[in-house]
């Protein structure tokens, strides 16, 4: 037995030589493609190195400081009153040069009105500001007049009041959405979890521990999406939020009014990948 175990090793021995040296080059080529796979995640993954945010439509921007005209004021209410759908975002963390964004969403050109947080308004321009927001939360204007926001509306009412712009009462029924809400909502139908995913569970199609798709960051049932992350997943472009100025204020507004869009209309798979095929020619003609 042990004799022909012997002779079995050494009539073996050459074909396992080759078969040892066979191994050897498969796991350095496996070593090679999963190193390459690394650096090809990391400078293809990197939110930094897509293409920066395109806003779905142009926009005129108005800054209001302590220095404005109520006359322009005036005529962003006469504006307001025309318009049935806003946007309204402020910065949380409210750096030094704070501001309030409210986009009044028009389909051909938008307004977008940057008010910078203040408290040295003046009485007269602090009047037209609040009656600005007064137009645009008084639903009697439209009744199917909507608010877009990211997150609570508590906090952004909570920021107006502290700055002396709004006071919102229980009159106001207007509809407020909370695009973040729905997004994540609309991206767990239009992003399903890959098929061999273990996440993936009979009628119910939820983030949770066990998925393992580097499409769907969320891995808890709780957690929200960030702006900048669902800009990027979704259209493969780059908010630039770490620029912590009024522009890029304006860019997170338009962001939740492209993403309140796409949900309204209930884009598929398909709409949101010919959308960025559409962008990625504008960025190659920009850069000409
Ligand atoms: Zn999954």
């Amino acid at each position: 037995m042990l004799s022909s175990s012997l002779i079995y090793i050494i009539l073996n021995r050459n074909e396992f030589i080759s078969g040892s040296s066979l191994i050897k080059s498969f796991e350095n080529r496996l070593l090679k493609r999963s190193l390459s796979s690394i650096n090809e995640t990391k400078t293809n993954k990197e939110i930094i190195d897509l293409p920066s945010f395109i806003p779905f439509t142009s926009f005129r921007t108005y800054h209001i400081d302590e220095l404005t005209s109520p006359l322009t004021i005036n005529e962003l209410i006469q504006e307001a009153k025309e318009t049935n759908k806003f946007t309204i975002f402020c910065d949380q963390d409210h750096s030094i040069q704070g501001s309030i964004q409210i986009q009044l969403i028009q389909s051909t050109q938008s307004y977008m009105i940057s008010i910078k947080s203040s408290l040295d308004f003046s009485t007269l321009l602090c009047h037209h500001i609040h009656q600005l927001f007064v137009v645009i939360f008084d639903h009697h204007h439209h009744t199917n007049r909507i608010i877009n926001i990211w997150g609570n509306m508590d906090d952004i009412l909570r920021i107006l009041n502290s700055y002396d712009m709004f006071s919102y009462n229980m009159n106001y029924l207007i509809d407020i959405i909370d695009v973040q809400q729905r997004f994540k909502q609309w991206y767990n139908k239009t992003f399903d979890h890959n098929i061999d995913c273990k996440q993936i569970l009979d009628y119910h199609n939820i983030d949770g521990p066990l998925c393992s798709c580097s499409h769907r960051p969320l891995k808890t049932l709780n957690e929200q999406w960030r702006l900048e992350y669902a800009i990027a997943y979704t259209f493969s472009q780059n908010l630039n939020v770490k620029n912590d100025d009024i522009d890029a204020n304006i860019h997170k507004c338009l962001a939740i009014t492209s993403l309140a869009s796409v949900i309204e209309q209930q884009w598929t798979r398909k709409q949101i990948k010919g959308y960025i095929w559409k962008c990625r020619r504008q960025h190659v003609f920009m850069k000409l």
